[in-house]
């Protein structure tokens, strides 16, 4: 087990932690339950855009799912070829796009019509074929937290079925665009698998006639979302994944293509918070920690559910409040939880934070960013430096 009390003294809180031997374990799982068809693992670099992270999943040989040209750079930056680059997200700038198509990435990955028409028109100025994938909305309820349930058709993204045929066929007859693969994403955190599969099936039966009208698609991308266990979910076999995903599949030779984000990093991540003070308002006891939701936000921003455990601290447990420094009302880790009587200086671990964690950071009330430690082989080592005032006022200070 990680030592936290020896991490959080050595690097002082708040602190986020990351097992890199379990980012690969993940990884290779993932991997392996495709291992009867050619597969592309796309980490979704959103979850988790450290650099060295990025690294460590190059070396595995993944490829990089992106939302925007600031992770497609980080994604190259760290290692990961332009072949196996991947750029999503549904309003991207003409700057983006234009360089998208100059740096040669695998595809792009269109969601509308308007989009199209802009990629078309900035691949015709360049001279150039763009390839392309259309995210595809399959009018699935995906059964998870509405602000992350994203294959409704009430949901901004990707484009119906008939429009997107329509689409493809457009592609086909158009000098500058190359469609090469198809993709849905219908939300992340799933933990049921049927949504899953009814979205592979009616995707594959989409592929399958444009297969008939010789549009001919390489890759099929199944977009990411596997849920990871928080507290007590129930979470999707990854065998059964892959067999649902594959039996849509057969009678094709597509690629699979994954972008999972959560279940490579979420439980391999740990934030360290230490403890300033207890208080007591009337009856209500809580537990004021250095760490706040500019931190880590999920609690503040989906009540997400994050374990939080006392360090080598025993005692009488009572109900208490886990709250931050920053003024609002909103910033708390954990409600009505049980922790032992804790003092100034002990230490608490908020477990699966490796996921949307530290990228949804902020600065806000003038709070330097956290740290940010890898282990690996046993060891530990900084990947992220805390943030300084100076960093905080760099690019103001010239103004004054
Ligand atoms: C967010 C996102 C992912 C990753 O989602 P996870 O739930 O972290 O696996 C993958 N693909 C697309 C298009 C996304 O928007």
């Amino acid at each position: 087990m990680l030592n936290f009390k020896e991490l959080s003294k050595k690097y002082q809180t708040p602190l986020y932690i990351y097992d890199f031997e379990d980012i690969k374990r993940n990884y290779f799982e993932l991997k392996d339950a495709f291992r009867a068809r050619k597969s592309l693992v796309c980490y979704a670099v959103k979850a988790n855009s450290n650099l060295s992270v990025l690294k460590l999943l190059a070396e595995l040989e993944a490829g990089a799912d992106c939302v925007s040209m600031g992770e497609v750079k980080r994604a190259m930056y760290a290692g990961i070829p332009k072949y196996k680059i991947i750029f999503s997200g549904v309003g991207k700038r003409d700057d983006e796009i234009e360089e998208a198509i100059l740096k040669d990435i695998l595809m792009i990955n269109i969601e509308s019509e308007a989009e199209f028409d802009r990629v078309e028109l900035i691949a015709a100025k360049l001279d150039k074929k763009a390839r392309i994938s259309i995210r595809v909305n399959p009018n699935i309820d995906a059964k998870t937290h509405p602000y992350i349930s994203t294959g409704l058709n009430e949901n901004k993204f990707g484009i119906d079925i008939e429009n997107a045929k329509k689409l493809y066929i457009r592609a086909k007859n158009s000098n500058y665009i190359e469609p090469i693969g198809i993709h849905f994403h219908i939300g992340s955190q799933l933990t049921d698998l049927k949504p899953i599969e009814e979205a592979s099936l009616i995707v594959a039966s989409l592929l399958k006639q444009l297969k008939v009208l010789d549009i001919d698609i390489k890759f099929f991308d199944i977009g990411g979302g596997i849920g990871i266990r928080y507290n007590d979910e129930e979470t999707i076999r990854l065998y059964d994944y892959a067999q649902a995903v594959l039996a849509a599949l057969k009678g094709t030779d597509v690629t699979v293509v994954c972008e999972p984000g959560r279940y490579i990093v979420g439980n391999s991540g740990y934030f360290l918070t230490s403890v300033l003070y207890e208080k007591v308002n009337n009856t209500k006891r809580f537990v004021v920690v250095d760490g706040g939701m500019n931190d880590l936000l999920r609690p503040s921003l989906y009540k997400a559910y994050h374990a939080v455990e006392a360090v080598d601290v025993s005692g009488d447990i009572s109900k208490c409040d886990v709250v931050g420094p920053v003024c609002e009302s909103g910033d708390f880790f954990a409600k009505d939880i049980e922790l032992p009587r804790l003092k100034h200086g002990d230490v608490l671990v908020i477990k699966s934070a490796g996921a949307y964690g530290f990228v949804m950071s902020s600065n806000y009330n003038s709070r330097g960013r956290a740290a940010e430690v890898a282990i690996e082989n046993g060891k530990d080592r900084l990947i992220r430096k805390r943030e300084s005032f100076e960093d905080l006022i760099r690019l103001e200070k010239e103004f004054l």
